[in-house]
């Protein structure tokens, strides 16, 4: 504990490095962890955190780095935020636990208001709150099952919904995810992505939105039935599967096309929601009002939340007690989410997504024009990525994407690899991070390329 200092907005805006990243200290305890830790959980940046804020990780051994990873899309609304911190205080101070399922409390019920306000159409809603991405969607798919009276779950290639057992079966790649786990859930049935990047017919022209999702339809009508599907769920922007942008029309499509077949269309915003492209919830991008949207990640400024909300006729399709588990809603989590969407609120944060999100674009399209590795350019808002190809093909280029992410790594730059073929760096800097900053952080970037194209 004597290690931690004060992180959050005041914590200077600075890159610093005064060891070698990792250092001396981080070493120390990373040699301790290797006796303690399981090695599953593996840290791609194994420098020990101690204070963080702003757009800045600070480390044990005093270096500042800066941070294009939130978390993975978690602090949005910046570490430490102020009105997370205080909220949570004052939880905390009241009550940490009694367990909604036995002794209710206020907050929960104001956070579902707000979800239901907040979320995408302006039908009556219902919310349940859980504490992890998976857990909201394997709830989604309880609910959509228990509504239509059917077992069929449609997911996507590339897609990434979790690691809990259901929610390995929906996601696409194997290793790290899946691999020796299984059995795996049944009924989950794996359709095409829309993917523009890689989506040419065999003329070479572009498949559109709603070409693509006729391919899903046929699938579906082929192999599944659409009268045995529960649900259709997909990231609305794809997060670990490599920031994938679907085709315009691809969703619409499919949201029509659940209507008129009595199937549940559930958005996974678990990565692209809470303002991180730009809008509250990436499902406004093309106006698309799913019937239910699960929310975790950027929701609670860090603590371990997640929900499901959606219309009320189908989120009360399941009986009383059918939903909920111990520690669903926990008091001081809800509080940071509504510290957290106080600041959503009121501090411009959108704005910044976009902004954020403007810089990168001009950034990479410049890397772009000199390095014809950098074979495409995508994302929303401060949902941003590059994927990196062999030169003169298509051909995935991981190891380019490897060396680039270490070369910031070393030099106090958090950048994440991310994609289906390790091949796209992916940039999720919290939305409370400066333009300097962000800038500083892309000039390490093309040092990076420079470097390991030369
Ligand atoms: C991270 C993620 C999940 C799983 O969330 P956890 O909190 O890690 O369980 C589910 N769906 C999407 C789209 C995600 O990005």
């Amino acid at each position: 504990m004597t290690s931690l200092e004060k992180g959050g907005p005041a914590l200077p805006q600075e890159r610093k490095i005064v060891t070698e990243i990792p250092g001396p200290k981080s070493k120390e305890i990373e040699a301790r962890r290797t006796k303690a830790v399981a090695q599953g959980v593996a840290s791609g940046y194994p420098a020990y955190i101690v204070a963080a804020g702003g757009g800045i990780l600070k480390d044990i051994d005093g270096n500042q780095i800066i941070d294009l990873a939130a978390g993975i899309a978690v602090t949005n609304v910046g570490n430490a935020n102020e009105n997370v911190v205080k909220r949570v205080t004052e939880q905390v101070e009241a009550f940490t636990h009694t367990c909604f399922m036995v002794n209710p409390y206020e907050n929960y019920v104001e956070l579902a208001e707000k979800l239901n306000q907040l979320t995408p159409g302006s039908f009556d809603k219902r919310t349940v709150l859980l504490n992890s991405g998976a857990e909201a969607v394997e709830n989604a798919v309880k609910i959509a099952r228990t509504y239509t009276k059917r077992n069929a779950v449609v997911v996507f290639d590339h897609a990434y919904h979790g690691r809990t057992n259901l929610t390995m079966a929906m996601t696409a790649k194997v290793a790290p995810y899946k691999h020796g786990f299984g059995p795996f859930a049944g009924e989950v049935y794996r359709a095409p992505m829309s993917y523009p990047f890689r989506d040419n017919d065999a003329a070479g022209t572009k498949l559109s939105g709603e070409d693509a999702a006729k391919r899903v339809i046929t699938m579906i009508e082929k192999q599944v039935g659409a009268d045995q599907v529960a649900a259709i769920v997909i990231e609305p922007i794809q997060g670990e599967g490599g920031f994938i942008v679907p085709a315009e029309g691809f969703l619409p499509t499919l949201v029509d096309y659940a209507r008129e077949n009595g199937i549940v269309f559930v958005a996974d915003e678990v990565q692209a929601g809470f303002g991180r492209t730009g809008k509250m919830f990436a499902s406004e991008w093309e106006g698309i009002e799913p019937d239910l949207v699960t929310t975790a990640k950027g929701i609670a400024g860090g603590l371990p939340l997640s929900a499901v909300t959606g219309r009320a006729e189908i989120m009360d399709a399941v009986g009383a007690g059918g939903l909920g588990g111990t520690y669903g809603g926990n008091p001081s989590a809800v509080a940071a989410a509504l510290g957290a969407i106080e600041s959503y609120e009121n501090e411009g944060l959108l704005e910044r997504a976009s902004a954020l999100g403007d810089i990168m674009r001009s950034r990479m399209e410049a890397l772009q024009s000199k390095f014809p590795e950098v074979a495409d350019v995508r994302g929303r808002g401060a949902m941003q990525a590059c994927e990196l190809v062999q030169r003169d093909s298509i051909e995935p280029n991981p190891n380019l994407a490897k060396a680039v992410a270490k070369h910031c790594a070393d030099n106090a730059v958090l950048v994440l690899v991310t994609g289906t073929f390790g091949n796209v760096l992916r940039f999720l800097p919290p939305l409370t991070m400066s333009d300097e900053l962000l800038n500083e952080a892309f000039d390490v970037l093309e040092e990076a390329f420079e470097k390991a194209l030369s």
